[in-house]
């Protein structure tokens, strides 16, 4: 026993020189050999669970009046999201959710913007990026002086980062529109959540931003997501289908044709020929007198004219 507890000791001393975060416990009476070892996270609600945890087991062992000389092992596993104590024959799991990071929250200052109330509005929507693209389209609105909303996917939020706090100075919007692109109608509530949640979650923490809108993905809308999504939904008026026609003359008479005050209009910021089709498309639709604005700013020009 003697040199079980020596070699014990001898692989908790060089464990701790990797990992400095283990608390250590040894003990050895005539009655009872006690080793301890657990970890102490970053995190202070699992530190206080697992302490309570192995003060409790270490309790319960020395309450235990045996004839024979006892032991007690308590150690760890970190896993993922989850650290297991392993308390002699028990087994515990903490379910562990890393804290989240403390970044510098991103303050967005959006340019000022004049919004002439009486003037044609229409509300640019680009879903699915960004990507390299985006840049490129946000430049261009600037030279405009006009304002899109980008539905944005949450799993590029991190990859695209400078681009999302451009997208925000420029005073766009940026809208949800889940966290892969998975098809909202065909999944279960928990993961409906999941998606949407997520990708709150990850532009609130990298761009200190939260979004108000956002648009299902492929259109497709239940009732579950009515009932259950807290957010806007926001569908459109002009499908340009810049997803599908390889000619911009196409998708610019699409959308001259149906053109009017008030409509939102759906394309994607992932595609080359929508950077293309814009360059045309906004000096045109200036020169017939439009604005662009957000879909959030088209919704309150509505609401100050039906007031009016
Ligand atoms: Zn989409």
């Amino acid at each position: 026993m003697k040199k079980l507890t020596i070699l014990l000791l001898v692989l908790i001393i060089i464990g701790c020189k990797k990992q400095d975060k283990i608390k250590t416990i040894i003990k050895e009476t005539d009655n009872y050999v006690i080793s301890i070892n657990y970890p102490i996270t970053d995190n202070k609600r699992i530190n206080k669970q697992i302490k309570k945890y192995v003060n409790d087991e270490y309790k319960n062992f020395i309450k235990q009046n045996n004839e024979e000389k006892q032991e007690l092992n308590i150690n760890f596993k970190i896993n993922d999201d989850e650290i297991i104590i392993y308390s002699n024959n028990n087994k515990k799991s903490f379910k562990y959710k890393k804290e989240p990071k403390t970044i510098e929250t991103y303050k967005y200052i959006s340019k000022a913007k004049e919004i002439d109330i009486s003037k044609k509005s229409i509300a640019l929507t680009f879903d699915d990026g960004p990507s390299k693209y985006t840049r490129k389209i946000i430049d261009l609105l600037n030279e405009y002086n006009a304002n899109a909303t980008f539905f944005i996917l949450g799993n590029k939020v991190e990859l695209y980062n400078d681009t999302l706090k451009y997208m925000l100075e420029s005073g766009n919007e940026i809208g949800n529109h889940s966290y892969n692109h998975k098809w909202l109608t065909h999944v279960d509530e928990e993961e409906l959540l999941n998606q949407i949640n997520k990708t709150q979650e990850i532009i609130k923490e990298n761009l200190g931003y939260e979004p108000k809108v956002f648009r299902p993905t492929y259109g497709s809308v239940s009732k579950l997501m009515r009932e259950t999504i807290n957010l806007d939904i926001i569908l459109w008026n002009i499908d340009t289908m810049d997803w599908k026609y390889k000619n911009k003359n196409k998708i610019i008479n699409n959308i001259m044709s149906q053109i009017e005050d008030g409509k939102i209009i759906l394309m994607h910021d992932t595609k080359k020929i929508t950077y293309e089709t814009l360059k045309q498309l906004l000096p045109k639709l200036k020169e017939q007198g439009y604005q662009f604005v957000t879909v959030s700013e088209l919704k309150e020009i509505k609401t100050i004219r039906e007031k009016t």
